[in-house]
């Protein structure tokens, strides 16, 4: 009888979820046969969602890509037939030379995202690659860009409080976010300071599967939260509730965000939040005197036009009232900040040629359907760890340009996603257990490690092969295109650090996670005395001559940012692009606001071509409150169609009280391939106010029974 080899190896989720769960990968004969989270972490402790719990039948579902292909039938249409890696690379480096010769690097442009988080493999992979190129910078902004720049005007690249000093707190404040479904593993920890005394209040515009759980769900109108924010330091300060110990000694620019405030009452803030004026006294006041306070900043506030503004106002909450002084008091944004990566390493950014253009990539439509003013226009496009036609905005525009059949396209990926449909050549990509990484976390302040413990499938490579393989055909000759993927881990985290103090690429390969050495959750309480990473090691409430910018991508860079127009010195309300109240003309046509949230069941666009995981998620919903259901003869159960001038998509009515009138809810995810349209078909891809960060709930809709 042959004998079973039972193996087990440690893995770490590379999804965009800020979570990064430390799994376990078991192994027999060389096969994942099953992954569960590990136990040992002190955050994730052995628990995985439901998109995750069976991530070995995702490793091995029969629609994987395994060979490399050329489209043989028109654009989209799914035709392709198997080719060699050679003929695959031969044929993408000649049609790139030829295009560099033509027309220029710049007319190439990489576009890439979270779709894999690791170091080597994820979002900053093929970076070098490009930046050696000289392509076009693609600018990366989908998620959390407006918040980095309102944190980091305010209080400087901090990780601020530990998403598990949350068991300390006493009031938390989940601003933004859908803890259930997408952070799951820090809702675990309020539900304990919750049992242990703490309340917890849910700021969303509708009622989440976390709001339920909230001792207490305020809603504001979609984009009024800066209102709120502004409206709670009026009554902070007019009640005199704030730490003026902490705010004399730890921050700059009170006179003036006390006299900007002065005019920015309840009764101002009700008339725009649609909340009442008694409840934002009472929420400002528990706020401030319920000590330790912690709020958990979700990205979901930056997605209207004012979002970084909102952000800005909400992060001087802490300092304000003197929170940061306590352990389990403050705010979190991201704790990526304090993960010591070496992105310059990494990105390379020293080898992008100067006067290299930039193109975000919420505006990729824009700029392959030649709306775009562009010198050089784009003739190639490689994609990997994305799927822009149905997770960017305006994605009619998109799908316009990569039908254009002068346009090259390369994707790397694992299915025949919406967007490598389109392409020209398909490479088949490597799965977690099938490569080495660590996955960096925008989550917690633990380093989690990924070992490769199985071979890919068929002919997949990992991204930083398909990479190495590329650079060799182009004859690049810089360090990075020769370092395995183990050199590669040695060289891109800063060992060195006080943070990785004890730490190294040994012990994480033994354990499968480290916790950086930036204090404990029972002790971390970094600006109990300020020291905060800003120029004057304070709190800004107010920044002199502030422009706005982007921050680099998980970078820790306060200095030297590329400044961009200026914006105000303080923070405040500002309104967003499309609401009845904004723009009455527009809302004409199109009444009613949409936010479209993370979907429970799947994570972004991945899963959602999966049978069982779209069964769990069900099929592409609209939630809707019974008046506007009323006035359009809408039933629950209906289909309906969801558009404006934009574009449209299909989804099946629900009538609920979850959402106010005036307000619908489409999840995010579903692939346009299997369903009609999806929400992105109607969402801007204008910026909202700071860092170049989409404007993906700043959008006005009509909602019809469908034909
Ligand atoms: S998606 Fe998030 S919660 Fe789910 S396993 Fe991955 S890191 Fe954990």
């Amino acid at each position: 009888m042959a004998s079973v080899m039972k193996t087990s190896h440690h893995g770490g989720c590379p999804h965009d979820c800020p979570d990064t769960c430390s799994m376990v990968f078991e192994v027999e004969n060389g096969k994942l046969t099953a992954v569960r989270g590990n136990r040992e972490h002190p955050m994730t402790r052995g628990g995985l969602c439901v998109k995750l719990k069976d991530y070995e039948k995702r490793h091995y579902h029969p629609d994987r890509l395994l060979h490399p292909m050329r489209r043989t039938g028109p654009k989209g249409s799914g035709q392709f037939e198997q080719i060699s890696w050679d003929e695959a690379l031969d044929e993408i480096t000649t049609r790139w030379k030829a295009i560099i010769d033509e027309y220029g690097p710049q007319a190439i442009i990489p576009y890439s995202y979270l779709g894999h988080q690791g170091l080597v493999h994820g979002l900053n992979g093929g970076d070098a690659f490009f930046n050696k190129m000289g392509a076009t910078v693609c600018e990366r902004t989908f998620c959390g860009e407006g918040s980095c720049t309102a944190w980091l005007l305010t209080v400087g690249p901090t990780a601020g409080v530990d998403p598990e000093s949350y068991i300390h707190s006493k009031y938390i404040v989940i601003w933004g976010c859908n803890s259930v479904s997408t952070n799951l593993h820090h809702w675990h920890i309020v539900k304990e300071a919750q049992k242990k005394g703490a309340k917890v209040v849910v700021i969303d515009p509708y009622r989440s599967r976390t709001a339920k759980e909230a001792d207490w769900h305020i809603a504001p109108k979609p984009g009024t939260d800066g209102a709120l924010a502004m409206a709670m330091m009026h009554v902070i300060i007019e009640e005199g509730l704030q730490d003026q110990d902490y705010v004399d000694n730890y921050t700059e620019g009170f006179a003036d965000l006390a006299e900007r405030v002065k005019s920015r009452p309840p009764e101002w803030a009700a008339e725009i939040t649609g909340l009442d004026a008694d409840l934002i006294r009472q929420f400002a006041r528990e706020y401030a005197t319920s000590q330790p306070s912690a709020i958990r900043l979700g990205v979901a506030l930056e997605r209207n036009y004012g979002g970084g503004q909102a952000i800005r106002a909400v992060t001087c909450l802490p300092a304000l009232t003197g929170a940061w002084r306590h352990v389990g008091g403050g705010a979190t944004q991201f704790p990526v900040w304090e993960h010591p990566y070496k992105f310059d390493v990494i990105s390379r950014p020293d080898l992008i040629p100067e006067g290299t253009r930039v193109i975000n990539a919420i505006q990729i439509g824009r700029a392959l359907n030649g709306e775009m003013d562009l010198d050089v226009p784009i003739k190639s496009m490689m994609c990997w760890n994305a799927n822009p036609v149905t997770q960017a905005a305006e994605t009619d525009k998109i799908v316009e340009g990569l039908m254009r059949e002068d346009l090259f396209m390369v994707s790397a990926e694992h299915f025949l996603s919406d967007t490598a449909s389109y392409a020209d050549i398909v490479l088949p990509a490597s799965m977690g257990a099938e490569m080495e990484d660590m996955i960096l976390s925008w989550g917690h302040l633990y380093l989690t490690y990924n070992e490769k413990c199985v071979e890919s499938p068929g002919e997949a490579l990992p991204n930083n092969e398909i990479f190495r393989r590329l650079a060799a055909k182009m004859g690049y000759q810089e360090d990075n295109f020769k370092w395995s993927d183990s050199e590669c881990l040695e060289n891109y985290v800063d060992w060195d650090a006080p943070a990785c103090e004890g730490i190294d690429l040994a012990y994480l390969r033994e354990h499968g996670f480290a916790k950086l050495n930036v204090g404990t959750k029972d002790d971390r309480a970094p600006h109990k005395a300020g020291n905060f990473p800003t120029p004057t090691g304070k709190c800004h409430f107010m920044v002199e001559g502030a422009t706005n910018f982007v921050a680099p991508p998980f970078r820790q860079m306060y200095e030297g940012f590329q400044p961009g127009e200026p914006i105000d010195s303080l923070p405040d309300y500002v309104a967003s692009r499309e609401t009845p109240e904004s723009n009455p003309e527009l809302a004409q046509k199109y009444p009613l606001n949409i936010i479209s949230p993370k979907s429970h069941g799947f994570l972004n666009s991945c899963y959602a071509n999966i049978e069982d995981k779209i069964q769990g998620q069900g099929e592409q919903f609209v939630m809707i409150n019974a008046v506007d259901a009323d006035r359009r003869n809408i039933q629950s159960g209906d289909q309906v169609r969801v558009f404006n001038d934009r574009g449209g998509f299909e989804g099946r009515a629900q009538i609920t009280d979850d959402v106010s009138a005036g307000i619908v809810v489409a999840s995010l995810g579903y692939w346009r391939q299997l369903n009609k349209g999806t929400v992105n078909c109607v969402s801007s891809a204008e910026f909202v106010d700071m860092g170049h960060a989409p404007t993906f709930t700043d959008n006005l809709v009509q909602v019809s029974l469908a034909h």
